[in-house]
């Protein structure tokens, strides 16, 4: 049993996490905090490790399954404490709370191309180098980082990218996922572009996703990694799972890789309908798809992510 935090720690009990992710599904947090700068976030990541709570950091929510009975843990948004972007030639820094697409429109304005990819991924930079975030055609933000700046241990360390070791992306993952750093911001190298073709590209890419994704209702983007070499939407959709629903949740008509709810759909039907998908496409194709959304919950994972 953990004792109350400090109250300068300003942490608030049971506070909802459907309110913080994108799907707008997700119980309570035992402890939630915006820490106001650096020093309160490592007296608040201290406080979580004498208490032995689970600290995590919560970035757009936009690629994640929290529980309906909500995590045992102390979440933190760093909204206020990392949220500067800084450019330096053609180079930008960035706070791990910025979110994509503002950094890809900031940098745009500079006439700096390079985030283009970037403008309908709805997370946050500290979010996008957990995954490794990117598109179809390849492009992600692995390619443009120099640097990352973590919080490890309550010291702050800068990790590099032309240092071995130090930092790995491949497809949908990188050295940082599950390492425990706390991600405090990134420094990319951009190219500069003309702004007009920035744009356009931007445009473009806003309008493929409007027109192919289900983007009026709540979900959380491709919910299966495509496994090497085919795509988890034509499999899914070969198995026959287009509309497939449980409860509330419904595999969309759209794309067969979005799994979408109505307002009232919950964590565990969520769960059970991918879980469901799983059994289908292994089932039609030999294939065992992996989720691409992490799973946050008290206790064992469910079946979609065993
Ligand atoms: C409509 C839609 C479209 C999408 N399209 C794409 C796409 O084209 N390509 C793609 O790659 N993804 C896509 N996604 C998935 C998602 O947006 C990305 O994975 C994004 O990078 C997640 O960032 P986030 O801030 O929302 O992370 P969250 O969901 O908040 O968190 C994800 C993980 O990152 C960790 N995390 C977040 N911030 C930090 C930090 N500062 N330090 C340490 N850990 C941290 C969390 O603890 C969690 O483990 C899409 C999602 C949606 C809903």
């Amino acid at each position: 049993m953990s004792l109350d935090p400090p109250a300068d720690l300003g942490l608030r009990r049971d506070v909802l996490l459907a309110r913080h992710t994108y799907l707008r599904i997700g119980g309570p947090a035992a402890w939630f905090g915006t820490p106001e700068d650096l020093d309160q976030l490592d007296r608040i990541a201290t406080w979580a490790r004498a208490q032995a709570l689970r600290l995590r950091v919560i970035g757009g929510g936009s690629n994640m399954l929290v529980a309906d009975e909500g995590v045992p843990d102390v979440v933190l948004s760093l909204r206020r404490v990392a949220n500067v972007i800084a450019f330096d030639d053609a180079e930008v820094s960035a706070g791990a709370a910025i979110m994509l697409p503002s950094l890809a429109r900031a940098a745009a304005e500079r006439q700096l191309g390079g985030l283009e990819f970037a403008i309908g991924i709805p997370g946050s930079i500290g979010g996008a180098l957990q995954t490794n975030a990117g598109i179809g055609d390849g492009r992600c933000i692995g390619d443009l980082v120099r640097s990352v700046q973590v919080l490890r241990d309550g010291a702050r360390v800068t990790l590099h990218a032309d240092v071995p070791g130090d930092l790995e992306f491949v497809y949908r993952e990188t050295s940082l996922r599950g390492s425990g750093d706390v991600v405090l911001g990134a420094t990319l190298a951009l190219t500069p572009r003309p702004r007009e073709e920035i744009d356009a590209e931007m445009r473009r890419l806003l309008e493929t996703r409007q027109r192919t994704q289900p983007t009026a209702e709540p979900n959380a983007g491709s919910i299966f990694r495509n496994p090497d070499g085919d795509s988890a939407g034509r499999l899914i959709e070969t198995a026959g799972c287009k509309d497939l629903a449980i409860g509330h949740v419904h595999v969309s008509a759209l794309h067969a890789n979005f799994i979408v709810h109505d307002g009232q759909g919950t964590a565990t039907d969520y769960a059970a309908l991918m879980a469901e998908v799983q059994r289908r496409v292994l089932a039609m194709s030999g294939v065992r798809l992996r989720p691409e959304i992490e799973w946050w919950g008290p206790g064992d994972l469910p079946e979609a992510w065993r």
